[in-house]
Order: C-alpha cells, then structure tokens, then sequence
C-alpha cells in the first residue's frame, strides 16, 4: 500500500514537472524535469531529497534538467528502452509491461509511441496516478512527430482502458485551446461543453486544468473518441474506421489556430 505524494511545478510557458513522493522509503522522483533549479527549489522547500527521474521521452522540455539534478543529487534516471541513447544519463531502461518499483509504490510501464517513437507512461495503479507525458493531454493528444496515427489511436487505447479515476498528470497546460478544438470537432458534447466552461472558469483565475479524470477524457476528449458518430459525421468519415477518424481529427487539430 502506498500514498504517494504529488507535487506539481509550473516551468517554461505550459510545462507541468511532477515530484512523486513515497514517504514510507523517503524516495522522491522528479517526472520529466524540463529545467533543473524550480525541481530544486520545491525539493528543498518539501525537505524532500531527489532520489529518481521518470523520463517519458527525449524532447528537450522533458529531460534539459537531467544531468543537472543527476550530478546533484547522484539520483537514478529511468527512461525508455527504446529511446536509450537520447536520454541523457539514462541508468535504467523501462518497457512495455514493465513494473518498476518505487518503495511502497510500483509503476507500471506502458509503450506509447506516436509523439515520439519511444515514448512511455507511468502508471501508479493503487495511487490512480497517471505520467503520460506529451501522449495524452486534457482534452488533447501529443502530435505525430515520430510515428504514424495508427500507432497513437493504438498507443491511447493503452491509456483510456485504465479506470474512471485514474488522474491524468500530462506535461503541458494546453487544455483551454485543445478544448476550443475539441468543439469544433463534437459541438453537441453536453459533458465537453459543461467542462469548457470550467476549463475557462479556472484558466481566467490562473488555475491549472491539470491533472483531470480519465473517465472525463473518455467522455470529452475527441483523440480518445475516434468512434464518436458525431465525430465521424462532423468530419464526414462516417466509415465506422476509428483510425481514419483519429487521423483526421490529429490532422486539423494541427492546423487549428484559436
Ligand atoms: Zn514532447
Ligand atoms: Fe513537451
């Protein structure tokens, strides 16, 4: 039994950097740590001492702090098997099915290519914690850097079938715009609408959206519902193909301005 305790540090413009405390061990991990010194400032105010860093893929906004808090705190960098060598001072690789124990807590380890072709989740079941990087966000998905849309519908299936109240910790404050997207694709979603209204509500008071619920992604983020017949109607892909739909919901999201 665990009771992790989670910090979450604003950095850049939209970055969320997540600490995750097991107090029973004392072991603290940093989750994709973009810069080093606001880790270091919120370690220092908690009393908490640096031991790992979770790294779910090799973009520079997830892993410019690694050597850094690495050579001071001599903590251990866990990070994707198949992105090893773009990992700056990866120790241990994790994969697919993997559990990585964290104290008390474990981990379960989750193959999400797509945004990158060797992104990872970290998912802490007893904890109903979710780290899915830039693969799943509030109301949105990573984009296709590295991979193919086939891969990402299958890499999100892996995350929307975790339980109701599994808190989605995602690595960017993106939700207001990806919500603005969202109805452009699903205006006649009741439960969308009903949260973009307190999606505005608390972005106006300069409060995070993040993290949310997965059985509200499931229920109002169009990248986890390819198989929506408002969707496919919207897009006019009523084919009954969850990829196609998914495909071309990516493919306007990245020309969406709003
Ligand atoms: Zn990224
Ligand atoms: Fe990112």
């Amino acid at each position: 039994m665990s009771r992790l305790a989670i910090e979450q540090i604003p950095v850049l413009s939209d970055n969320y950097v997540y600490l995750v405390h097991e107090p029973q061990a004392g072991l603290t991990a940093v989750v994709d740590p973009a810069v080093a010194e606001p880790v270091q400032e919120r370690l220092r105010a908690k009393g908490w001492r640096l031991t790992h860093i979770l790294n779910t893929h090799h973009h520079p906004d997830h892993v410019g702090g690694n050597l850094a808090l690495k050579a001071a705190s001599d903590c251990i960098v866990v990070g994707p098997g198949a992105d090893r060598e773009r990992i700056p001072g990866i120790d241990v690789t994790v994969g697919d099915g993997d559990s990585y124990g964290f104290g008390a807590a474990v981990a379960r380890v989750f193959d999400v290519p797509g945004h990158t072709r060797g992104h990872i989740a970290y998912w802490f079941a007893e904890d109903a914690a979710l780290f899915c990087g830039d693969t799943l966000f509030a109301l949105g998905c990573g984009r296709l850097f590295e991979g193919s849309p086939e891969q990402m519908w299958h890499s999100l299936g892996k995350l929307r079938a975790l339980p109701d109240e599994t808190r989605v910790y995602c690595a960017h404050e993106y939700t207001q715009s990806n919500g603005r997207f969202a109805l452009t694709v699903e205006p006649g979603n009741a439960a969308l609408r009903a949260r973009m209204q307190e999606i505005d509500r608390r972005r106006a008071q300069g409060l995070p959206t993040v993290p949310s619920r997965m059985a509200e992604e499931r229920a109002t983020n169009p990248f986890l519902r390819a198989d929506s017949p408002e969707i496919g109607r919207v897009l006019n892909l009523a084919t009954g193909d969850p990829v196609a739909v998914f495909a071309e919901t990516r493919r306007r999201k990245d020309g969406f301005r709003g």
